[in-house]
């Protein structure tokens, strides 16, 4: 018997980080969704396809074949044969992959794969619909958020690490607008599932949001 836990939340809730250690504490695979949308973003990017042309993302994502192995236990994603993993963490895949995955077309797209996986194997999916819309009957659902200061503070403090030029106004801008489109799209918008648990971020560090989670599923799982 597979085990599903469904992690959404809004951008910068640190949903990656704390979904990929779930996984590795439980050794489920941990299936990062938001690099698919952003694979699919990816190829419209390179297609050229106009942000607001929604008629032609709805046909050129039918074009973007995509698939995921593991590689050391991280998630490879491919476009058509291609492993874009590198590529997919920029801003402007970031804020394509915002507008594209509002389309129908993208989403009926990607459905079927992440069913097929959580399917397959005990998955922690993180996203931004699994609990309502993908694995409606997932084991445990956790709704993953954080004050949007919090977050525009958190991914202002990742991206000068790296080293990239960055402004925290303009994050925190961009965090909103994320924000506003996921939560008010009109198929699967960003919202938490009646039975989800929702844990909030903003006080608490990694390790303790990481415990927090694994005793809710320890608590779920005993029932
Ligand atoms: O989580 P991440 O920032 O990588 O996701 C990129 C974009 O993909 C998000 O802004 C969101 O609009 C979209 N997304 C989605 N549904 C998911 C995962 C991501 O709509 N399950």
């Amino acid at each position: 018997m597979v085990c599903n836990i469904a992690i959404d939340g809004p951008a910068g809730a640190g949903k990656s980080t704390i979904a990929k250690l779930v996984a590795k504490e439980l050794a489920f695979i941990y299936v990062d969704t938001g690099a698919m949308y952003r694979a699919i973003a990816l190829h419209l990017l390179k297609k050229g396809v106009r942000k607001d042309d929604q008629e032609e993302i709805a046909r050129e994502c039918q074009n973007a074949c995509i698939s995921i192995a593991y590689k050391d236990g991280e998630q490879q994603v491919f476009l058509n044969g291609e492993n874009v993993t590198p590529y997919l963490r920029t801003e402007e895949v970031g804020n394509m992959a915002s507008v594209s995955s509002a389309n129908p077309k993208v989403r009926e797209w990607l459905l079927n794969l992440q069913r097929e996986l959580a399917g397959q194997n005990s998955v922690v999916m993180d996203g931004r619909d699994i609990g309502t819309t993908i694995l409606p009957h997932a084991d445990v659902k956790i709704y993953l958020t954080a004050s949007v200061e919090t977050r525009a503070r958190r991914r202002f403090l990742e991206l000068k690490e790296k080293g990239a030029p960055c402004d925290i106004d303009e994050i925190e801008k961009d965090i909103r607008e994320r924000d506003e489109r996921d939560m008010n799209r009109q198929v699967s918008p960003l919202r938490q599932a009646e039975d989800a648990v929702l844990v909030d971020s903003s006080q608490l560090d990694i390790p303790e949001v990481v415990k927090l989670i694994l005793q809710i599923y320890e608590e779920k799982m005993s029932k």
